[in-house]
């Protein structure tokens, strides 16, 4: 029996076929590491429409080390992640997609790492031109993490995914958040604890289709802009601003030639136009104010704390 309990945590929709594959593939992994280490594996179908729970279930009858949560539906990825590491028991947790992008192996290097006393073992894709990762995935995904890092308050790693290693003590600051519409991504950073990087090239899903939808990363992407940034309400206030004041410093030109010219020179219909944007820009700022004030019930309601105590002395 060993002393020191590691969990992994594995989303799965629609993953019928990769599901098995990848509690063979962990087991072989994890048996290398088994003089040291005890593991669990906890799958958790987040809805699948296909086979995934019944594969599942025939993996825990086999090896009492697998664990199986089933959602009612599918409740998207980011919630399945929060099931599992709420579920998770071990020292240290590590999270993998189901359909070997991320290579199971790499695990004994996250598991390295931990030892060498690192909490937080997140992981990056380098890319790899061979590998036809959609060129659609790949532009999209590099707009988001340069908007992400240029108007968010955590770095987010380029790159990123939800392939990584967490501490026990990370996983329970993280399970004691009860913000909606959790970004991973960003939270693991916003923790803060000691942190390094592991790179690894990608490889092709192995069976099934990508569950990640345009729609569902859009929605990821704008979780993780709403929970970590402040910057669009304050780019309102700018552009309101910026609206009221041109269109303040026009009216008062327009005023003052024809005050002087003559009337002949702005139509009065030029004038209404030019107040009307005036007073839309009034109104932006207005809303901007408002969206401040939103700002602070949103963070009652994500409810974080603020701070994280990791050691104490004497206390
Ligand atoms: N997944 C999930 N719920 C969803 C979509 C995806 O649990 O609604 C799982 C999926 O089974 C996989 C992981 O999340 O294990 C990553 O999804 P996918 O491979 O479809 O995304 P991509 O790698 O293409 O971004
Ligand atoms: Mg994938």
């Amino acid at each position: 029996m060993n002393t020191k309990l590691i969990s992994v945590v594995i989303p799965c929709y629609n993953e019928e076929i990769n599901a098995p594959l990848m509690h063979q593939e962990l087991s072989l992994v994890c048996e290398a590491l088994a003089h040291k280490y005890d593991f669990e594996f906890i799958f958790v179908n987040d809805g699948s429409k296909d086979a995934t729970w019944l594969r599942i279930s025939e993996c825990a009858t086999a090896d009492p080390r697998v664990h199986g949560i089933s959602f009612s539906r599918n409740f998207g990825h980011q919630n399945a992640l929060e099931a599992g590491l709420l579920a998770a028991r071990g020292a240290a947790v590590i999270s993998i997609d189901a359909d070997f992008e991320q290579p199971p192996a790499l695990i004994t290097r996250l598991i390295e790492r931990w030892e060498g006393g690192y909490h937080v073992v997140n992981t990056r894709r380098v890319y790899n031109d061979e590998l036809e990762w959609s060129g659609f995935k790949r532009i999209t995904s590099k707009a988001f993490y340069s908007l992400m890092n240029a108007i968010s308050d955590v770095p987010v790693e380029r790159g990123g995914c939800d392939f990584r290693l967490l501490d026990r003590a990370v996983v329970d600051t993280l399970t004691t958040i009860k913000e909606a519409d959790r970004f991973y991504r960003g939270l693991v950073n916003w923790v803060g604890f000691k942190n390094t990087v592991v790179e690894y090239e990608p490889a092709k899903r192995r069976n099934g289709v990508t569950n990640y939808t345009l729609a569902k990363m859009v929605s990821l992407a704008w979780a993780g802009i709403t929970s970590f940034s402040t910057v669009p309400m304050k780019g309102i206030i700018l552009l309101g601003a910026a609206t009221a004041a041109a269109a303040g410093l026009l009216l008062l030109f327009m005023g003052w030639v024809r005050f002087f010219m003559g009337s002949h020179y702005f139509s009065e219909m030029a004038f209404l136009v030019v107040s009307i944007i005036a007073m839309n820009g009034i109104t932006m700022i207005a809303l901007g104010v408002i969206a401040m004030y939103i700002l602070r019930i949103h963070k009652e309601v994500q409810g974080r704390p603020n701070y994280i105590v990791q050691k104490t002395i004497n206390l």
